[in-house]
């Protein structure tokens, strides 16, 4: 497994787990990505919010979120479109733009959808069809990434 620390300000506060096999996790009866028992959804690389910066994008998927980090893009990420949480609507707001880098598919804009019906602040840098953040870089390089994310 892949260990992908959630830290804050404090350290380490959870640990995600991703599997490298080669075979059908879902076969096998585990998901692709784990946490520890317990522990609930939090933001990923959430020391983006202590930034004194003006805009700031979000990815779902923690490896989204490396990729555009990585590329100097200030991003916050969170594990999936269903863990994003009422009280993280509070951790974006008073940014002048949040700009979603959604995945290039209809499933992609299920998080910007639930982060844009919330706040006027926030917009959409969709992925072409079949990319994620990840797939772009790789395929473009860093600046086209910032380019299309508009940063
Ligand atoms: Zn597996």
């Amino acid at each position: 497994m892949l260990a992908i620390p959630y830290i804050n300000m404090q350290g380490v506060v959870a640990i995600r787990y991703r599997c490298l096999a080669g075979h059908d996790c879902k076969e096998l009866g585990h998901g692709k990505y784990t946490r520890e028992p317990g522990d609930e959804a939090k933001i990923y690389n959430i020391k983006t919010l202590t930034l004194n910066v003006r805009r700031i994008a979000v990815c779902e998927g923690e490896i989204d979120t490396m990729t555009a980090w990585q590329c100097g893009i200030p991003t916050i990420g969170v594990s999936g479109a269903q863990n994003w949480k009422p009280l993280f609507h509070r951790h974006i707001r008073g940014y002048e733009e949040v700009v979603n880098l959604a995945d290039g598919d209809d499933a992609g804009l299920k998080l910007a959808d639930t982060i844009m019906g919330k706040n006027e602040h926030a917009s959409l840098a969709q992925m072409p069809q079949g990319s994620d953040v990840n797939k772009y870089y790789i395929d473009h390089g860093a600046e086209a990434l910032k380019t299309k994310a508009r940063f």
